[in-house]
C-alpha cells in the first residue's frame, strides 16, 4: 500500500489526484490489475469525473451546497455534518481496472480528492494488485 498526501485550500475542493495513482503505479511495474483509491476520512471523498474543464467539479461543488446545505439544524455538535453527509454520498474510494500499465480511465476522466471540511492535511491510500 502506498500513501499520497493532499493538502487542501479551501473548505470545499476538488483536487485531481490521478497523476500521482499514475506515478505510483508506475513504480509498481504491474501492466494487468485493479488499482483501488481509498481516503480515510469521514469529511471527504474519491470521486471519478471530468478534468477538462474546471467548471464541471465547480457546478458539482455548487449544486452539493443546495442539496446538503452547511447549516440545516443539525444535531452533529461538531458542525460538520454536511461534509459527513457528502462524504457518504461521494464514497470514500474508487476503483479503477489498469491494462498495458496504465489506468483505464475515460479521455475526460480523472480521479479526484473531494475536500468537504478543508483546509486540512489529508491523506489517500493506494493498493495496486495484479501482475
Ligand atoms: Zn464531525
Amino acid at each position: 500500500m502506498d500513501e499520497v498526501s493532499v493538502k487542501t485550500s479551501s473548505h470545499t475542493q476538488f483536487i485531481d489526484i490521478t497523476s500521482k495513482v499514475s506515478e505510483i503505479l508506475q513504480k509498481t511495474g504491474i501492466k494487468e490489475g485493479m488499482c483501488t483509491v481509498f481516503t480515510p476520512h469521514t469529511t471527504a471523498g474519491i470521486t471519478i469525473n471530468e478534468n477538462a474543464d474546471p467548471d464541471v467539479p465547480r457546478d458539482i461543488i455548487k449544486e452539493m451546497e443546495k442539496v446538503i446545505p452547511l447549516n440545516d439544524g443539525y444535531a452533529h455538535i461538531e458542525g460538520n455534518s454536511a461534509a459527513h453527509i457528502k462524504s457518504s454520498l461521494f464514497g470514500c474510494s474508487e476503483t479503477v481496472i489498469i491494462r498495458n500499465g496504465t489506468l483505464m480511465l475515460g479521455t475526460w476522466q480523472s480521479v479526484f480528492f473531494c475536500e468537504f471540511d478543508g483546509p486540512r492535511n489529508r491523506k489517500v491510500w493506494i493498493e495496486i494488485i495484479g501482475k
